[in-house]
């Protein structure tokens, strides 16, 4: 029997939206604001909420956002910012085109970034560090926030994958000096097509972004940076505003789909499923297992109609791109060894009992076999 569980389904998530998204843009179109208009501002209301923080600026792209947050704090030239080299690679490009050097440390087990090989990292041209929550699982931020402390340095989360989930707490995009979130149509809490958001606490820096997101202007014929344009459209907003009323139920369901998938794989041979920590909500924006024999199983599982994904298989510091910063196969054991053993599973609210259970029988049989 072959099933047909693509590894993402957006199409289903909007299906029973449609009429709410098309109203939703064309009362905007009717209005006429297009550009940084009140559905902008009003999701920038709700999305500092939903962080727990008192400002969110919303840009273009979760790429922006990381450049406009480096840019913002002075980073730049003859600077290093210590980031993780498995995180999709616009971590690290977003560290370059603001002009600093990305300097990685290995990551843990979790896949985030081991607080433990940051220290050793620091140099006299350390500005930051820019922990990414990996998965949708937060990073280790106390001991982080610690190291930045002794050093002064700033911290920057790159919370793409980790709207809304919590460390001691606190929700990502608080948890350091600023939060950087993707709303790219794969991310939890998606556009229909790209955008992003900033978070911070510091009023200085929040008016800041307002300026940088908008070509340097602090007021209609007053530049006083050269910057960009990075603008969060309205109809994007418009729509992110109606999904926001479904996001924390979709967000439970992706958890309780991961909690399946670790009850169910506890026990099968060779594979390792990520267990929730008690201090954190991980919010699964990927379910990323650790599988013996991975290439076979990916294949086996699309033999059989599941579909799956490698997030990512060739860590940053083994791209083409990164040759010039001089590292090589070996430097970083724990994300190379990842890099051959991860698999993301299909997660996503709209799965349902059934087809978990297809999925993680298809992959005991594959062991078991
Ligand atoms: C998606 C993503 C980005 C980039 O976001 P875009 O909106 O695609 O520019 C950056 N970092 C991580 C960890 C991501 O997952």
């Amino acid at each position: 029997m072959t099933l047909e569980i693509p590894y993402v389904n957006i199409a289903g998530q909007h299906a029973g939206l449609k009429t709410d998204l098309v109203e939703a843009v064309g009362s905007v179109i009717e209005g006429g604001q297009f550009i940084l208009g009140e559905a902008v501002a009003e999701f920038e209301r709700r999305f500092a909420e939903l962080c727990g923080v008192r400002f969110a600026v919303g840009v273009n792209s979760g790429t922006d956002a990381l450049i406009i947050a480096l840019r913002a704090l002075g980073i730049g030239p003859g600077d290093e910012v210590i980031t993780a080299p498995n995180s999709f690679v616009a971590t690290a490009s977003a560290i370059v085109l603001a002009g600093a050097r990305p300097v990685f440390v290995d990551v843990r087990d979790d896949y985030n970034l081991d607080p433990d090989l940051i220290e050793p990292a620091v140099t006299s041209n350390t500005k930051a560090i820019l922990p990414v929550h990996l998965t949708g699982r937060p990073a280790d931020m106390d001991p982080i926030n610690e190291v930045a402390d002794r050093h002064g340095l700033r911290v920057i989360e790159d919370a793409a994958q980790a709207v809304a989930a919590e460390y001691r707490g606190k929700r990502a995009g608080s948890l350091g000096d600023i939060g950087c979130f993707s709303l790219h149509p794969l991310k939890t809490l998606s556009a229909c097509g790209d955008g992003g958001v900033l978070t911070t606490d510091d009023e200085a820096l929040f008016e800041h972004f307002g300026i940088m997101r908008n070509i340097g202007l602090k007021t209609r014929d007053n530049a006083v940076v050269w910057s960009g344009n990075s603008r969060l459209d309205s109809v994007q907003a418009s729509m992110l505003l109606v999904k926001m009323k479904y996001f924390e139920e979709w967000t439970e369901k992706r958890r309780s789909n991961a909690a399946h998938y670790q009850k169910a794989l506890a026990d099968v041979p060779g594979v390792r499923v990520p267990a929730d920590k008690p201090f954190e909500r991980a919010v699964y924006h990927a379910l990323v297992i650790q599988a013996e024999r991975r290439d076979e199983l990916k294949a086996y599982l699309e033999g059989r109609g599941i579909g799956s994904a490698v997030h990512y298989p060739v860590p940053i510091h083994l791209q083409d791109a990164a040759s010039e910063l001089g590292y090589g196969s070996g430097s970083f054991p724990a994300a190379e060894r990842q890099a051959g053993k991860i698999l993301s599973l299909p997660v996503y609210s709209e799965l349902t009992g059934g087809n978990l259970d297809q999925i993680s029988g298809a992959i005991e049989e594959f062991y078991r076999a």
